[in-house]
């Protein structure tokens, strides 16, 4: 036994452990105490020599006593930490100028097999025999710095995909940015927002839908470098912030590498689904000096992306800023319309095709601008869409259809059906039926004077809600008829479960007739299933004597078209019916 070993030895038995000589009710409870606790505790000489240990410290680093008695504490500590900052009690005990006893500190303690985990060590000094000791006591703290790590964790990702959030991604952006400017050095941001994923969730679900966001994740990840980085910040948009390091190229490049990426289908649960992607970009240094900024120029090029037809890589310009800001204030005027009483409705009567009588009529929103005149509705929905503007207008629509119609039927000029063009977002809320009940309760108009038009995407969404406001309308009376038909995804089983009243064949089937085969072909077979389905069909867009005799002749019920009728306001269709009724 050396000198050191021989002195761990007297250690050990003057605290009345290790050996287990008991000196008196003190030192026995000592060693008691010593060897009962639950948290590790070491004493180590002025050189940071093992002396004596508990039972706690063997269980704690998985190192036997008589592995650790008689050697240096820093076998305890992994090594950059034992030489550097965590070497605390090492440091504490050599240095012996520090005169703290008592408070406590994290650091990182090393077991026997090598693993490192997070402990919490307070130090004591005391007296023995002359000479100098300290104790050291070690509460393991893994658990909770685990905890802590995920917290943090938590608060700076994005739990389904574990891309950092738009937190940390422009805090981070905003560090990139500083040292950019320092080094002349330039930065992309990318805006990378999903086509298409709207329609998985919808006909898939959402949890098919994350898992198409969780694996499209990884293949953006995949395509950058370490250096990049990837955050989500929204539903189906990610953004990506790429150094430069004078590769004029690298941004788009990445971004085509990011496009190329979803070309191979998703197979999940079944299903084989093409998502594809639409990406803004914009540098730094360029037209901002923000974080923030920067982002907002990277989406409103991928906005002009999508407005491309989607798939499709656009670069942040000035004229794309002027374009955006011309929204938003088209955005804001919108804002104000319904309160000027700016928009109006058109009526556009449909014929039965075989009396050519009116059979029914639409409604159709207009917007009277005070500088710009009547401004169409494929000019503003899809903006009044994109900023949640529509449920509020559609009210109003919904509101002034059923009471125009109920005055025409009052009137005795017309006794037809009502269609009013109902948006997504309207129909799947839940207060959609009670406002239909309300409006008819108020305007007067029978359910069977009302119908509801609705698009293949509505039509097709997996919502319950969807399902269950189709459901009420129909036990209520109102009718259901759906818009646009054979543009957008439809599967038959949803056009016989959700039982439509009607099926309005798309006009651009209609527009190739009667010379067009594949046009010719798509009509015959929609009259097939909406025969088959006991629907009623309206095609819509005739303009010509040759459509109507080609459509009359393949049996379709209805029709709709400048041929018959443009859509006009109501003081000029009570005029038409009011003549018309003169007529007799
Ligand atoms: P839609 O519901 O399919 O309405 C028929 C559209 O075709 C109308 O365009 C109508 O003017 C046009 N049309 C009718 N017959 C002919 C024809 O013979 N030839 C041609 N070239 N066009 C014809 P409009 O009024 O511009 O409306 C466009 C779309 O805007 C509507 O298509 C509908 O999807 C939407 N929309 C209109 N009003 C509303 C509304 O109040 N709410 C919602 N959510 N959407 C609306
Ligand atoms: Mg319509
Ligand atoms: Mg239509």
């Amino acid at each position: 036994m050396n000198n050191r070993e021989d002195n761990a030895v007297g250690v050990a038995e003057g605290l009345g452990c290790g050996l287990g000589r008991q000196d008196g009710l003190e030192s026995a409870l000592t060693g008691a105490i010593f060897n009962a606790a639950v948290d590790s505790m070491l004493v180590i000489n002025a050189h940071g020599i093992v002396q004596a240990l508990n039972q706690a410290t063997v269980q704690t680093f998985g190192f036997a006593e008589d592995e650790l008695l008689g050697k240096n504490i820093s076998m305890l500590m992994p090594e950059p930490h034992a030489r550097a900052h965590d070497g605390y009690l090492h440091d504490y005990c050599a240095g012996g100028e520090r005169k703290v006893i008592g408070i406590g500190r994290e650091v990182t303690g090393r077991r026997k097999d090598g693993s490192c985990f997070a402990l919490h060590l307070s130090v004591g000094e005391f007296q023995l025999d002359g000479q100098r000791l300290f104790v050291g006591i070690c509460h393991d703290i893994s658990d909770r710095r685990k905890f802590t790590e995920h917290i943090t964790f938590l608060a700076a990702h994005d739990t389904l995909t574990g891309c950092v959030n738009r937190h940390r991604f422009l805090q981070a952006l905003d560090l990139g940015m500083q040292a950019c400017k320092g080094a002349g050095r330039q930065l992309a941001v990318l805006f990378i927002d999903l086509d298409g994923f709207k329609q998985i969730n919808d006909h898939h679900g959402h949890g098919i839908g994350d898992l198409v966001l969780k694996q499209a994740a990884e293949r953006f990840q995949k395509s950058l470098r370490d250096t990049d980085m990837l955050g989500r910040v929204g539903g189906d948009e990610f953004v990506a912030s790429l150094l430069l390091d004078g590769e004029a190229n690298r941004a788009e490049e990445i971004a085509e590498r990011l496009i190329a990426s979803l070309d191979e289908p998703f197979v999940i649960g079944g299903f084989c689904l093409l998502v594809r992607a639409s990406i803004g970009i914009s540098i730094y240094p360029g037209h901002c000096e923000s974080a923030d900024g920067l982002m907002n120029e990277a989406d409103i090029a991928m906005y002009q992306a999508k407005v491309d037809g989607g798939n499709s890589i656009c670069l942040f310009s000035q004229a794309l800023r002027e374009k955006s800001e011309q929204t938003y204030r088209v955005v804001s005027r919108l804002r104000k319309a319904l309160e000027l009483e700016q928009f109006e409705l058109h009526y556009q009567l449909q014929v039965d095709l075989q009396t050519l009588q009116p059979s029914g009529m639409e409604a159709l929103l207009r917007w009277r601008d005070g500088s710009r005149g009547l401004i169409a509705p494929g000019q503003f929905i899809p903006i009044a869409l994109k900023y949640g503007l529509m449920p509020t207008i559609g009210q109003w629509v919904i509101r002034q259809a059923c009471a125009d119609n109920a005055r025409l039927i009052a009137e005795g000029l017309l006794d037809v059906t009502m269609a009013v063009n109902i948006c997504a977002p309207m129909f799947s809320g839940a207060d959609f039926v009670p406002l239909v009940r309300k409006t008819l309760s108020d305007s007067g108009l029978p359910a069977n004077r009302l119908e509801i038009e609705i698009t293949e995407d509505i039509a097709m969404s997996s919502s319950v809600q969807v399902m269950q406001n189709a459901q009420e309308l129909r036990a209520h009376g109102v009718l259901l008829a759906m818009d646009d038909f054979g543009v957008g995804f439809s599967s038959l089983g949803r056009l016989k479960s959700l039982r439509f009243n009607k099926l309005k064949i798309d006009r651009s089937f209609v527009s190739g007739l009667p010379g067009n085969a594949s046009d010719q072909s798509i009509i015959h077979a929609i009259l097939g299933i909406a025969r088959g389905m006991q629907m009623h069909t309206v095609a819509e867009g005739i303009e010509t004597q040759e459509q109507l005799a080609y459509l009359q002749a393949e049996g379709c019920s209805q029709g709709q078209g400048f041929l018959f009728a443009r859509p006009i306001p109501l003081v000029e269709l009570t005029d038409v019916l009011r003549a018309r009724k003169l007529r007799g």
